[in-house]
């Protein structure tokens, strides 16, 4: 595996990648979750590449930014073991020059959910993705469906800006008790960990209930009073229309999905859920 830390490091690199070449986009910290992406860029491209970097640009809180986990050299190690021939790990100074200027702006999915609760941070995500697109000359990129927000912006940046690349999506790998692979579960407590499942119970059991079709609050509402109670600070359990994300006040027959994101001490928890038979 070729490890690129600067652009021209980069560009030679990809120059000895004849096939199409597969995207992995990822902050580091890898786990599961995003070895299968992995696994899902082996079998889309003949190639595959990683990039690790923590995108200061979307980070709303400084302390989040700060206390982000970097495992930089288990990163490499697992994703060399995973197939990867490129692993692109450019540092602040490599991303941005000091100057820059241009953005990438999303209006439509980018609104509401992690939109209004963490201003500026898919103009980050959007801006490095496209970066990171552009600096790899990637064939696919693959993105996990954990961040479904995120997966339907970057869809609408690639169609809007007619950047030739493929969006591939992966499901969200969950542990046995249901909660989804994240980065950020290590900073849970034992007592919040136990606690952490019962979001994806709820969630699914949600779910279930929305595909009858009946008003959503009626189903909605007593899962977050339930998830409050347990002691989950809910920050929004809603159903959306799947690509747009505008809020639905019922299951119509376009795909919809069940968003939710809840504070669990000092974690965020996101999570999102397909309406079954959909
Ligand atoms: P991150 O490193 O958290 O920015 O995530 C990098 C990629 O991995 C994104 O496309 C995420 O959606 C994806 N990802 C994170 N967690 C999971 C998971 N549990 N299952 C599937 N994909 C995931």
């Amino acid at each position: 595996m070729i490890v690129a830390r600067d652009l021209a490091a980069l560009r030679q690199a990809r120059a000895r990648l004849p096939r199409t070449l597969a995207l992995v986009p990822t902050m580091g910290a890898l786990h599961a979750g995003h070895l299968a992406l992995v696994a899902a860029a082996r079998v889309a491209a003949g190639h595959v590449a990683a990039s690790i970097f923590v995108n200061p640009l979307q980070f709303t809180a400084a302390a989040d930014l700060a206390r982000y986990p970097r495992t930089e050299e288990e990163d490499l190690a697992a994703l060399e073991a995973a197939g990867c021939d490129l692993a692109w790990v450019p540092d602040a100074e490599a991303m941005y020059a000091p100057d820059r200027a241009a953005t990438v702006d999303v209006a439509g999915p980018a609104e509401g959910f992690e939109g209004a609760a963490r201003p500026g941070h898919f103009r980050g995500v959007a801006t490095v993705c496209t970066k990171l697109f552009l600096q790899c000359r990637a064939d696919v990129a693959v993105f996990g469906e954990k961040d479904w927000q995120q997966l339907q912006v970057i869809r609408r940046v690639v169609r809007d800006l007619d950047i030739p690349i493929a969006i591939l999506p992966v499901p969200t790998v969950r542990e046995e008790d249901g909660l989804a692979l994240s980065s950020r579960n290590r900073f849970l407590t034992r007592e919040e960990r136990a606690l952490a499942p019962m979001l994806a119970r709820e969630g699914f059991a949600a779910a279930e209930a929305l595909a009858a079709g009946g008003p959503a609050e009626t189903t909605l509402a007593p899962a977050r009073a339930r998830l409050a109670e347990a002691g989950f600070g809910v920050e929004y359990l809603a159903l959306v229309e799947a690509g747009t994300m505008r809020p639905l006040g019922r299951r119509g027959d376009a795909p919809a999905r069940l968003v939710a994101a809840a504070r669990l001490g000092s974690v965020r928890l996101l999570d999102n859920w397909a309406i079954p038979g959909q």
